[in-house]
């Protein structure tokens, strides 16, 4: 990406290694990036990007951007890990469906041209221009930018409930499906051991809190990986409980922030495989032995999982910036207002929803990739490259997988159900993954023709995938932060 005016803009500087550096969107006499810390190797007088998070919008931005630039900028990406999560098959990974790796893209060999830096984003020291992190080996580093894409995603999302943040689990990243997938085979496994028939039916007992798309994917996913699993099981196919899954959430209907037909498939079809589906419920309190129903009602059950939401990621409220229900306020054009050269989108961004005036768009993959294209283009066109471009789309629909061949579709507002909104569903995965496809297809092939793996590892422990943490992305270890 050629920098702007090169030589003849006012605004161009000097930075501490005395090298030049162009910066077109800093004011005159605004403070030069400085060169030094991480990759000081690196030619700065290319300007550099640095993009914090590699989702579903840090992923494009640097995608496109690498394309674009060609070389003529430096592109930084800082990211906990060196994937990209494809998270809306997170569900298959928890259930045995896809090994991890399937969903997991590697940054480094796809993004040609990126420099990954493996990181956490502590802080932005926005005058100095410098983004403060600390690397997986809890060592710090900063990393100066002449353009900044901040791209954090969310976290789980908690409620003031008793024992919720002690006994329940999220859902979120990749230890947490892990964690789940091993926490599910034990659970069966240990009771078709239990002679207790109430210990044995509470551990065939699962409760899920939050029917939207991720509440409602798990539990569709999760009811036929316990069939499946309890069928293999001599303890428990030979007169044991079947294993009973509730879906649970405070709204009037499942998906209640989807078009309603797709809550009404989506019923249907949980009904249909026996989950007890409790529409205006909530939980009371959470313990060690099971669930408090706000209507009185207690649920034995070793499994609580919590899929109420996603809140953004901490890191934007340690930022002192305007915020929108926690997301950081930008403009149309992704601006962040009154930081020349800083962007941000995806889920942890309040980016106006031009479809919709006065609204901003919802988290959603969709909007994210999408959002995060643009914020691409017009990082470029602040450095002199193409003209900026609001961002602007208009929901191209929904999908939840439902299992099986199942699924609730409607693909440009099209309601579809049965197998052909499941072909639609899996086929729009397909397409929308950057890589991996020949192995996600071939693990669905095998998945159609074996019985489902119901063996566990256990190397995620329940202490490593705490609920209430800022990093859903990692696996908590002894002696690591606890954050
Ligand atoms: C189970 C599940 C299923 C879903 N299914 C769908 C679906 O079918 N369709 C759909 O449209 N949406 C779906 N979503 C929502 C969708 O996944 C999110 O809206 C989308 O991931 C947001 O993209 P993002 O780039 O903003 O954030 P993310 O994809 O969450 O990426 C954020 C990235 O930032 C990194 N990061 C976080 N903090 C830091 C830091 N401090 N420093 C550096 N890096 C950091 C994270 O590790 C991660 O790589 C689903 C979500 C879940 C949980």
């Amino acid at each position: 990406m050629p920098e702007s005016r090169k030589g003849t803009d006012p605004r161009r500087c000097k930075d501490a290694s005395r090298r030049l550096v162009t910066d077109p969107t800093r004011p005159p006499g605004a403070p030069c990036a400085p060169s030094s810390t991480a990759g000081a190797h690196v030619n700065r007088r290319r300007p550099r990007i640095v993009i914090v998070g590699a989702g579903f919008a840090g992923y494009e931005c640097a995608r496109t951007l690498s394309r674009q630039a060609k070389g003529a900028a430096e592109i930084v990406l800082l990211n906990p890990n060196d994937y990209f999560l494809y998270v809306p098959l997170l569900p298959e990974v928890a259930t045995g469906i896809l090994e991890p790796r399937r969903i997991s893209v590697s940054l480094t060999g796809t993004l040609p041209g990126v420099r990954l830096v493996l990181g956490e984003a502590r802080d932005v020291d926005f005058e100095a221009r410098q983004v403060h992190y600390t690397d997986p080996e809890e060592r710090k580093g900063s990393l100066p930018y002449d353009r900044l894409v901040l791209t954090v995603g969310s976290v789980n999302k908690l409620l003031p409930v008793p024992g919720v943040a002690e006994h329940a689990h999220g859902f979120r990243g990749m230890p947490e499906a892990l964690f789940l997938r091993d926490h599910i085979t034990r659970q069966i496994e240990l009771a078709g051991a239990a002679e207790d028939a109430a210990e044995r039916s509470a551990r065939t007992t699962f409760v899920v809190v939050g029917a939207g798309y991720t509440g409602t994917e798990v539990t569709a996913q999760g009811v036929r990986f316990t069939d499946a699993l309890a069928r293999q099981n001599t303890g428990l196919r030979d007169g044991g409980p079947r294993p009973r899954w509730l879906l649970l959430d405070i709204a009037d209907r499942l998906l209640p922030e989807l078009d309603e037909r797709l809550s009404r498939t989506a019923e249907r079809v949980l009904r249909a495989q026996g989950v007890d589906v409790r529409t205006g419920t909530s939980v009371k309190e959470a313990t060690q032995d099971g669930v408090l129903l706000d209507d009185g009602e207690f649920v034995a059950s070793r499994s609580l999982l919590w899929c109420v939401g996603v809140r953004p990621d901490p890191l934007v409220d340690s930022l002192g910036l305007p915020t929108d229900k926690g997301r950081l306020c930008v403009d149309e054009f992704l601006n962040v207002p009154g930081r020349p050269g800083v962007f941000a989108c995806g889920d942890a961004a309040a980016v106006p929803d031009l479809t919709r005036p006065g609204e901003v768009t919802p988290m959603t993959a969709q909007h994210a990739q999408r959002q995060g294209k643009v914020a691409a283009r017009n990082v470029a066109a602040s450095c002199g490259r193409g003209a900026p471009r609001a961002y602007r789309h208009h929901d191209l629909g929904f999908m939840v997988d439902l299992g099986g061949l199942q699924a609730a579709a409607n693909p440009l507002h099209v309601p579809l159900s049965g197998p052909l909104a499941g072909l639609v569903t899996r086929g729009y995965h397909l397409m929308a993954m950057p890589d991996n496809r020949v192995r996600v297809a071939a693990d669905w092939l095998l998945d159609a023709v074996l019985p489902r793996q119901g063996v566990q590892l256990g190397l995620v422990s329940s202490w490593s995938v705490p609920l209430d943490t800022e990093s859903p992305e990692v696996a908590r270890v002894p002696g690591g932060p606890t954050a």
